[in-house]
């Protein structure tokens, strides 16, 4: 008995689409910056989702398409992106891309309007930092904070201060500073490494006592921060709807937690970067480039976390979200004036960056100070006393 054989011929009745070429090749997520994707076939009403780094699928909102052609696509990425996205076609067929290589995150918040004559409209708004002090600013109120611990946070915000002009000053608090329970909640919804982010609820029944602080202080693991955390970073923010059906969005306060225990200068420097770094409206990033932002990664700022430092500084002085004071430029970069003799620097394994976060030098144990053009550097690893520590030189 013959078999019949069959054989299936599958026809691709649409055509794919493909990528040629995309602009720029490094781009921050959140920040509207233009990515350009050229290549064939995009359609005229496909979807486009970006990879964010737990895994998940980031949908884009309509504001963030700003123009779809057959073979143009130009977008800004969303915030927390990696650099894989895809196309969704109109019969669900998916084709995954490699895009341009996310160097700096910057939170976003996302609106939708039901009921607009045009149908749903969901909008993506960036967040801005606002005159919150009436110093141009924000104060950042430090309790238990003395010697070392002290040192160390003061440098990392002057550190942040020197290279994006980030108006945050310090002042040191008490007890009474430090968040009342009842009168607000925290939710940490994302710890990955050594920090959690969280948000800060109020608790409509009561006042918020101490009213809107920036609390810095030493809390207990397992109750003001998740217990597999070293440090977290939680925020109040604000929004507000404008004429246009588009919102603005600023931090009002925030809180940085450090978790009790026995914290070195550099392990509470580096830490101190990079919650000041979400405090700042960063989110996290992946492990592609060097970044203060990579969960437990990172010692100094990298050149791309002061890039979009001076993103973020940039957009929050050019204008006023919700009829706030927008924040001011704060210009008092120190350089702390200490006596020693260069040639007493005991450096061990340190790398020397200029003030863009540029890696000037790595040098095994003694700096050449010829090799170095008049500037202000940061250097890493310098020992005194026993003790590591970053320290800022300037070579006339
Ligand atoms: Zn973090």
């Amino acid at each position: 008995m013959k078999k019949l054989i069959y054989i299936l011929f599958f026809y691709i009745t649409a055509s794919y689409s493909q990528v040629s070429s995309i602009s720029p090749s490094f781009i921050g997520a959140g920040s509207e910056e233009v990515l350009t994707i050229n290549g064939t076939n995009f359609g005229s009403k496909n979807k486009i989702e970006f990879k964010n780094f737990y895994g998940y699928w980031n949908p884009i909102y309509d504001n963030q398409i700003r123009s779809w052609e057959d073979n143009q696509i130009k977008i800004w990425i969303p915030y927390n992106s990696t650099r894989e996205f895809k196309i969704i076609t109109t019969d669900n067929v998916e084709y995954l891309f490699e895009g341009a290589i996310i160097k700096y995150n910057i939170k976003n918040s996302s609106y939708g309007f039901g009921s607009s004559s045009s149908g749903s409209f969901n909008y993506v708004s960036r967040l801005n930092l606002i005159d919150d002090n009436g110093l141009g600013g924000y104060t950042l109120t430090l309790v238990g904070f003395e010697g070392e611990h002290l040192q160390a946070f003061k440098d990392a915000v002057e550190r942040w201060n020197c290279v994006t002009g980030i108006n945050w000053r310090i002042e040191l608090g008490t007890e009474d500073d430090l968040p009342d329970r009842t009168s607000t909640t925290t939710t940490f919804d994302n710890t990955e490494g050594m920090c959690a982010i969280g948000k800060i609820k109020r608790n409509s029944t009561k006042e918020i006592t101490p009213e809107d602080k920036n609390v810095v202080y030493f809390g207990e693991g397992g109750v003001d921060l998740p217990s597999s955390a070293a440090a977290a970073h939680t925020n109040i923010t604000e929004s507000c709807v404008i004429e246009d059906n588009t919102r603005q969005y600023y931090i009002s306060y925030f809180r940085i937690i450090f978790k009790q225990g026995n914290w070195k200068y550099n392990n509470l420097y580096k830490t101190a970067l990079h919650e000041l770094g979400h405090a700042l409206g960063f989110g996290h990033i992946g492990g592609d480039i060097p970044s203060i932002m990579y969960p437990g990664g990172g010692s100094e700022l990298s050149q791309y976390d002061i890039e979009g430092g001076r993103n973020v500084m940039a957009h929050s002085l050019s204008f006023s979200p919700c009829q706030e004071v927008k924040m001011n430029r704060l210009n008092t970069c120190i350089l702390n004036v200490s006596d020693f003799s260069l040639e007493d620097l005991k450096v061990i394994k340190t790398n020397i960056y200029n003030l863009s976060g540029l890696l000037i030098l790595t040098v095994k144990d003694k700096i050449n100070y010829e090799d170095l053009k008049s500037g202000i550097y940061i250097i890493e690893n310098v020992y005194d006393n026993g003790r590591k520590r970053i320290h800022k030189i300037a070579l006339y």
